[in-house]
């Protein structure tokens, strides 16, 4: 360990001036500290006020420090303003460390609490708070410089490599006491803790051996009922499938043929393929779609029996994905009625909203003629139920298990436009292109951002948007999740991205990561970053994104778990803890999750903590919280020195390097 440390501290020597500093003996000072503490505190060890000193003068120079501190304030100010407009959620102690620097929300521009007033007459105009495009594409362009800042990457990439580092150090100094800590708590284990499957699809969120069953037993259940109409004339489920001169008997797992291999690796258009049965089409409509001949039916049974599932094992939670195109005003209305009526519903299951970006179809089926039609199909059902419930009774009930929204398909396809002023207004964007990433998750944002204030006045629950993002294709996808966004799934992207992993971390915006589902897609298992962001304290959890093509077993959330555990040797603190984050980042009720985690889980450090419950060790939740609130001291304190040092000065944040520097 000695060894380690040393070349630890010995690595900083060569960087800067302070040449002959000593290097502490460490084998002094670990058993002392261990002993007084129960634990060993890393940050006593490095955050001496030499090894500080260190950091400030010679890791990165002080002026770099500044500036990129300045920065970084900067753009967390902006997620701040961006989920306080949208009643989304920003990280308690991030907040307090920003409060400190003197700026309110107020200069910031940010609504004021609007006191609550019911509704009720139905004619008056509501003066609803909206975001402003001006703004955001001006917020927008200062990430955008802000991201590719050499000074700022070279600050952002050293601070994660510490982190990095200050991880393994706890690991050292502090794995067996974490390991006794568990080992003390009473029934609790790693089986019966709670954990949220934070990213899955419901059209794939059943095994391929459940689906071949379940389509088996429907073929000897219902052949003879009618299930699809061609070319006018109805066929039953035994037509379909003689016209495809199949039996029961001939189906398996083979014929489905519905796991991604090797041949989706970089091919999102093969791996969209294999969510059609046998490759056929007709048979993704029988089974895997709500708005059918049979009006889902088959669908919604095979749900039903993935949510049975769910409660027996009690402990697994799910927040499946349901699509709304924005093809025509009735979908919403449709897919309420799908799930009341079928009575799709499980306490083990909350709801998101995906919303594929196909506008670019539609357009050239002339089903749209521009990209507000699609905003109003997608929003419009919400207002008016939102107003008055009896609009539309079973959407207004369906919503209760809503929790937000989710913006999928392929972010690898190129983007031929780039949001800014000139774009036109989605009223105008009469185009066959499709518009960019930024400009769908801006305009849902915006949306959801007025509906929101609205159903916070009318007394009912808001919604958040957990976007796909940073999975593939550009960097700024992740720019705009993380300024528009409560968490995201994915997020691989920010491996090569210094300044936005930092920010994530700093900002704790979670991240729903699916090792599995990437490696098939877009990254192999052994280089994904997930581990990496883990041990550097980013908001991580493990979910599944399609059971029905990369899992085997029953319990699709549970092997993810495991392969992750295995291939990256995790402890069971690591399990737990990632556990408790997918608990964290999902839309579950805050009653039911202070049930899931104990009644004080909003607080901050450990505190929050409760053992019986999460099985992670007070130790772990320390270890998190101090190293936060220590990285975002160093920024505020950095920016609150300059501001004393410089009174005089010009007092304005740069982007570009200070006068005088290299
Ligand atoms: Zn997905």
């Amino acid at each position: 360990m000695q060894g380690k440390l040393q070349g630890w501290f010995s690595g900083q020597r060569h960087q800067g001036e302070m040449k002959d500093l000593p290097i502490i003996p460490l084998t002094l000072v670990l058993p002392l500290e261990g002993l007084r503490k129960g634990f060993i505190k890393v940050n006593k060890l490095l955050s001496s006020s030499l090894t500080n000193n260190l950091f400030m003068m010679n890791l990165v120079p002080f002026t770099d420090l500044v500036d990129a501190a300045k920065c970084v304030v900067k753009a967390l100010f902006i997620r701040e303003k961006y989920m306080s407009r949208s009643m989304q959620s920003f990280c308690k102690t991030t907040a307090h460390s920003l409060q400190d620097l003197g700026m309110t929300n107020q200069e910031l521009g940010v609504f004021k609490e609007i006191i609550e007033t019911p509704v009720d007459d139905g004619i008056s105009e509501l003066d609803l708070p909206y975001p402003d495009l001006k703004e955001y594409i001006a917020d927008t362009n200062i990430m955008m410089a802000l991201i590719i800042n050499g000074p700022v990457k070279s600050f952002c990439y050293r601070r994660l490599q510490y982190l990095s580092s200050k991880f393994q150090m706890h690991i050292l100094l502090n794995e067996m006491k974490e390991l006794a800590a568990q080992k003390k708590v009473p029934h609790r284990d790693f089986y019966n803790i709670r954990k949220v499957d934070t990213h899955i699809h419901a059209s794939s969120c059943m095994n391929q051996k459940h689906l071949l069953r379940f389509i088996k037993r429907a073929m000897k259940k219902y052949p003879g009922e009618i299930v699809h109409i061609e070319h006018g004339h109805g066929q039953t489920l035994k037509d379909v499938f003689e016209s495809m001169n199949l039996t029961a008997f001939d189906l398996s797992v083979d014929t489905l043929d519905m796991h991604a291999d090797r041949n989706t690796f970089h091919r999102f258009d093969k791996f969209n393929a294999k969510y059609n049965p046998i490759g056929e089409s007709i048979l993704r409509e029988i089974f895997i779609k709500t708005d059918n001949h049979i009006e889902g039916k088959y669908f919604a049974h095979i749900i039903k029996e993935v949510m049975a599932d769910l409660e027996e094992s009690k402990y697994q939670n799910s927040e499946l994905r349901l699509s709304i195109y924005g093809r025509s005003r009735d979908e919403w209305d449709k897919l309420a009625q799908w799930a009341v009526n079928h009575r799709v519903y499980s306490d083990n299951v909350r709801w998101l909203i995906q919303v594929p970006r196909l506008y670019d179809v539609y357009q050239t089926r002339k089903t749209l003629a521009n990209f507000q039609e699609l905003l109003e199909n997608l929003f419009l059902p919400l207002f008016e139920v939102t107003i008055n419930p009896r609009s539309h009774p079973e959407l207004h009930l369906f919503l209760e298990h809503v929790v937000g929204f989710d913006s999928v398909d392929d972010e690898s396809k190129p983007e031929h436009h780039i949001f800014n002023l000139e774009s036109p207004l989605p009223i105008n964007w009469t185009d066959e292109d499709n518009p960019p990433y930024s400009y769908y998750l801006y305009y849902t944002y915006a949306n959801m951002a007025v509906l929101n204030h609205l159903r916070r006045r009318r007394g009912l629950h808001t919604f958040v948007l957990r976007p796909h993002c940073g999975e593939a294709g550009p960097i700024h996808h992740l720019v705009s999740g993380f300024m528009l966004s409560e968490n995201i799934s994915h997020g691989l992207l920010l491996r090569k991205a210094p300044v936005l992993q930092y920010l994530y971390y700093l900002a704790q915006v979670g991240i729903a990561m699916s090792p599995l589902s990437n490696n098939s897609l877009f990254l192999s298992y052994h280089r994904n970053p997930l581990v990496e962001y883990l041990s550097r304290g980013l908001i991580v959890s493990l979910s599944t994104d399609d059971p029905l093509q990369f899992h085997f077993t029953k319990e699709p959330l549970m092997e993810e778990y495991s392969i992750a555990a295995q291939v990256w040797k995790l402890s069971s603190c690591d399990m737990c803890e990632l556990s408790r984050n997918s608990v964290l980042m999902s839309g579950f009720s805050n009653r039911v999750k202070s049930y899931w985690l104990g009644p004080s889980y909003m607080r901050e450090g450990p505190e929050s903590n409760d053992i019986r419950r999460t099985n992670v060790p007070d130790i772990r939740v320390a270890y998190r919280h101090e190293t936060l609130s220590e990285e975002l001291q160093l920024i505020t304190h950095a920016v609150r020195t300059d501001e004393l040092n410089g009174m005089d000065e010009e007092d304005t944040l740069t982007m570009g390097p200070l006068p005088g520097q290299r």
